[in-house]
């Protein structure tokens, strides 16, 4: 008999391949805040997305990869060309954030490339049916310092939300305060896609909040001027947030039906006096209706405002004349608005032209006062707002309360090398090594001994009469 070997069945090794989902070209990077208030804008995006390969944003637009997929034909048929086409130009550049062609090819070759597929939102373009293109949007960067603060203080990515470079917005809604376009180190204004979100492209300084150039919107802006920001903001913010979760994008008939309706709801108004009511003029009112040409932002949110219906139900709900929808204007208050403010502003221009007189006066009162006290007389603390008002007097002010300090100092320091020299020579003539612990005892203010110039001088008398001193 002979043993019977039973052999174990092993479970049998699966040759299939691992479904692998599709990789991406580049770093499939996540956009900041999609569907949100404070959705990235696709500069920002481009930037990040250059940061994060190491490169600048020319060489990542030259890839293979992302040449392949530019649309060739509008535009020359070279590398250099597209790009410059893309980015290059002033107002390329203000149209990558916007509802055009470039905004269009820069979302389709880079949706392709990371694989993200919701990168359109960054941009205005579900929106590219309903307004007309003129400057949207900024060309410079602006931006909150307290949002950027925040974000780092709390460790979260920095970025530049959307919001922040449309043409209108003036102010951070979140911290009311004015939207900051120049850097607070070097006064440069920084270009869109120019460097990293957060930081200078000419000084590398952090942009953060520092005190110094937090600017109140309160402070700055008239009441009714603020009072506009306030709700165009919001009113836009709206717009970025509600794009992803729309099922079509709005056309022109949406905002067409709404104005017809708003015509025909008011029909005891004339043209003109609607016209005024809705903040435009009679010719912008019969060529919106007669869809001759397509409302501008501002002229959206003016009509939002003064109907009290929302810009996103102005734009997204069905308006049809069948449903018996019915626009009542009913606030006619705006001569009343408009006597309020020319009191207001007559006030403001008052206390202008008596700032201007003081600001000037100090341009010619010696020795040159510092801005700082300037204003304190003026009754103010914070240089900031004048900076912002009056850059110009602000600058020559400054500039000679400090070539003034300067001269004060060179004086100062020629005053010292003759006492310390003084005492050298004496100490020189008694035999005694004139040593900087000496001088240091001899002297009674002995703190300059620390200042660069004042070492050097020392240093050079000592060797001038052969004694022997280290550098
Ligand atoms: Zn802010
Ligand atoms: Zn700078």
């Amino acid at each position: 008999m002979h043993n019977t070997k039973i052999f174990k069945v092993y479970p049998s090794l699966n040759t299939n391949l691992p479904i692998i989902p599709e990789r991406s070209v580049l770093y499939s990077l996540e956009p900041i805040g999609v569907g949100t208030p404070y959705c990235e804008s696709l500069t920002s995006y481009l930037t990040r997305l250059s940061y994060e390969h190491g490169v600048s944003i020319d060489k990542l637009l030259s890839l293979n990869d992302f040449f392949t997929h530019y649309e060739k034909e509008p535009y020359p048929n070279n590398r250099h060309g597209v790009i410059n086409h893309l980015i290059g130009m002033y107002d390329n550049l203000r149209a990558v954030n916007g509802i055009g062609k470039q905004a269009q090819t820069l979302v389709n070759c880079l949706e392709k490339l990371t694989g993200q597929n919701n990168l359109s939102y960054l941009t205005l373009l579900t929106w590219s049916e309903i307004t007309c293109h003129r400057k949207l949007f900024k060309v410079y960067k602006s931006w909150c310092p307290r949002c950027f603060q925040e974000w780092k203080l709390q460790k979260e990515l920095i970025y530049e939300p959307l919001i922040w470079f449309f043409q209108e917005a003036k102010i951070c809604y979140k911290h009311q305060q004015i939207l900051t376009n120049q850097c607070p180190y070097c006064s440069t204004n920084i270009l869109l896609l120019s460097s990293s979100p957060g930081f200078c492209s000419k000084c590398s300084q952090w942009l953060g909040s520092l005190s110094n150039y937090e600017l109140d919107s309160k402070e700055i802006l008239k009441d009714e001027e603020l009072s506009w920001q306030n709700y165009l903001i919001p009113s836009l913010q709206d717009l970025i947030a509600i794009a992803p979760s729309l099922l079509k994008s709005p056309d022109k008939y949406q905002f067409l039906t709404f104005i017809h309706v708003l015509l025909k709801s008011n029909n005891t108004l004339t043209k003109n006096q609607l016209a005024k009511v809705l903040g435009l003029s009679f010719t912008q009112l019969q060529a919106y209706y007669q869809d001759f040409c397509l409302p501008s932002l501002p002229s959206l949110i003016s009509i939002s405002h003064s109907t009290n219906i929302s810009l996103v139900k102005m734009l997204t709900e069905n308006h049809s004349e069948g449903l018996d929808k019915s626009y009542k204007i009913t606030s006619f208050n705006k001569d009343y608005v408009k006597s309020n403010k020319k009191i207001g502003s007559y006030q403001k221009r008052k206390s202008r032209n008596k700032i201007i007189k003081a600001l000037k006066n100090a341009i010619t009162e010696n020795p040159p006062p510092t801005l700082i006290s300037v204003i304190k007389q003026l009754g103010y603390k914070n240089t900031s707002y004048f900076y912002y008002k009056f850059p110009e007097l602000c600058h020559q002010i400054t500039k000679r309360s400090k070539e003034y300090r300067h001269q004060l100092s060179l004086k100062n320091i020629e005053n010292i090398q003759n006492e310390i020299e003084e005492i050298i020579l004496y100490l020189h003539a008694q035999g005694i090594e004139p040593t900087i612990n000496l001088l240091r005892s001899l002297m009674p203010k002995s703190g300059f001994l620390r200042h660069q110039p004042i070492r050097e001088y020392i240093l050079k008398l000592q060797k001038e009469l052969g004694y022997f001193v280290n550098d």
